[in-house]
């Protein structure tokens, strides 16, 4: 477990929003693709990473400084001395179980207010356990909610832009609450849709049930109407599986896993064995 403390934030560079624009319909949760200029050309990025945001926050409890990390959502542009990056960000708030009163998430909702022109401190670019292998014929299994898909759309990107003539297959599990809010993936904004005509790439869907209730998005059930093709994929030595987004659905995926190699037991030695070759990777938040 890395912690934020961990993180070197002694090299800060600033920012400027070149962009910013709301991806989600006005009645849902708003999600903003943000994207930045870096013009210190010693701030270098690529795709597998992250970079971190250093907020200014001033509470009754004193002045803070506040870190945190958001995965690079698009290929960064380093064409020109200066980066372009590309972030997706939820706007969160939190009730506290004490007084029931909401508050606003401290960095998310300072990003979101932010407009074109204005000027952020970021920090890395720090890694990201979603290493693309060397392996052209390796099968990667991505599973994503909301912001989650942020690292696999320039993952995917990379893949079938840079590497080019990729010869195993790439199965991309992405939930939502509602259709509406399948981020790159809807009839609006279908970035990733642009693979469907890669023969080793395919996309699959789930939502919640009933998203005003809250009810846990269905991608275990994705995950198990793909049984045959995942247990293929799980034989190889060369399976790779990542997960990106709310803790929540962990418990739910080692169910649905289980499932598919057909018992807990068996899931949790191959899950042992994809954790001992850096072949699970998950990212929670
Ligand atoms: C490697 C990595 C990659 C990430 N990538 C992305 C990404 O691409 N996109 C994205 O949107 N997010 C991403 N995240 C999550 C992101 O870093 C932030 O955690 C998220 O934006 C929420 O931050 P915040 O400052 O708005 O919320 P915070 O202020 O940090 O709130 C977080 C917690 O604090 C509590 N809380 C918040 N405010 C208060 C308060 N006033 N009083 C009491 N309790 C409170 C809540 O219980 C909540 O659980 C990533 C995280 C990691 C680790």
């Amino acid at each position: 477990m890395a912690y934020l403390s961990d993180y070197n934030t002694a090299h800060q560079y600033k920012a400027i929003v070149l962009n910013t624009k709301r991806l989600t319909p006005d009645n849902t949760e708003e999600v903003r693709e943000i994207i930045l200029e870096v013009q210190d050309p010693l701030f270098k990025c690529q795709v597998d990473q992250s970079f971190g945001v250093l907020v200014r926050y001033d509470s009754p409890f004193g002045k803070n400084i506040h870190h945190r990390f958001y995965s690079v959502a698009d290929l960064p542009d380093v064409s020109k001395k200066l980066t372009t990056l590309t972030m997706l960000v939820k706007r969160c708030s939190y009730v506290d179980d004490f007084s029931g009163e909401k508050y606003d998430g401290v960095a998310s909702n300072y990003l979101c207010d932010r407009k074109a022109g204005d000027e952020i401190t970021i920090t890395g670019p720090h890694s990201l356990p979603f290493v693309v292998p060397d392996d052209r014929h390796a099968n990667i299994i991505l599973v994503g909610m909301g912001t989650g898909i942020a690292p696999f759309k320039s993952f995917v990107k990379h893949i079938y832009t840079n590497v080019k003539d990729w010869q195993g297959k790439i199965r991309l599990f992405y939930g939502a609450r509602s259709g509406l809010e399948l981020l790159y993936l809807n009839d609006k904004d279908g970035d990733l849709t642009n693979y469907y005509d890669q023969k080793t790439f395919e996309a699959f869907t789930a939502l919640s049930p009933r998203p005003a209730w809250a009810d846990p998005i269905a991608l275990d059930k994705a995950l198990e109407g793909k049984s045959a093709e995942i247990l293929e994929m799980l034989k190889q030595n060369n399976c790779y599986i990542y997960v990106a987004g709310f803790g929540k659905i962990l418990e739910k995926l080692d169910t649905a896993f289980s499932n598919i190699v057909g018992s807990k037991e068996k899931w949790e030695n191959r899950k042992a064995e994809l954790k001992a070759g850096k072949k699970w990777a998950e990212i929670i938040y």
